[in-house]
């Protein structure tokens, strides 16, 4: 199987800007820098996503996704950080190799837009809400 871009920059096949290395999680700065300083924090394991990954190295991801994103706003000045991962290409996932976006957020237009709108179907919000809770784990 054709490795991802992500095992690649791992194992030192691509450049990358490394922020953070363990054995289990490096933090490399995204290519794309949505906002300045933004940061991918990945999994060394190929996991697909964050729903397919294991939880202790969910858990050791978020810490250093967390630490990066209290970095960012004492080192680049950032207002705010948004911390997002996406998981399959319908949720807008183009590496299919578990990772955590990290980006700051600046004063005023910085350029990243997040919209959420309210849906104004007709859901029923006690089915939903049953069924969901009955499937998790
Ligand atoms: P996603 O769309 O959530 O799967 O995010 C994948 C991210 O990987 C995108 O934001 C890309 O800009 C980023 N990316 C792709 N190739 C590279 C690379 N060689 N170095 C750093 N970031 C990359």
């Amino acid at each position: 199987m054709e490795k991802d871009v992500f095992c690649k920059i791992i194992d030192g096949e691509i450049p990358s800007y490394r922020i953070y290395e363990d054995d289990d999680v490096i933090a490399i700065l995204d290519i794309s820098q949505v906002t300045k300083g933004h940061t991918l924090v990945i999994s060394k394991k190929h996991y697909e996503n964050f729903l397919a990954t294991p939880k202790d190295v969910m858990h050791k991801v978020m810490d250093v996704a967390q630490r990066i994103g209290q970095a960012q706003i004492t080192t680049l000045n950032a207002k705010g950080v948004n911390i997002l991962t996406n998981c399959y290409p319908e949720a807008g996932q183009t590496v299919m190799h578990f990772h955590v976006h990290v980006i700051p957020r600046y004063e005023n237009n910085d350029g990243f837009i997040l919209t959420m709108k309210e849906n104004d179907g007709d859901l029923n919000l006690p089915s939903i809400c049953e069924s969901i809770r009955r499937e998790m784990k």
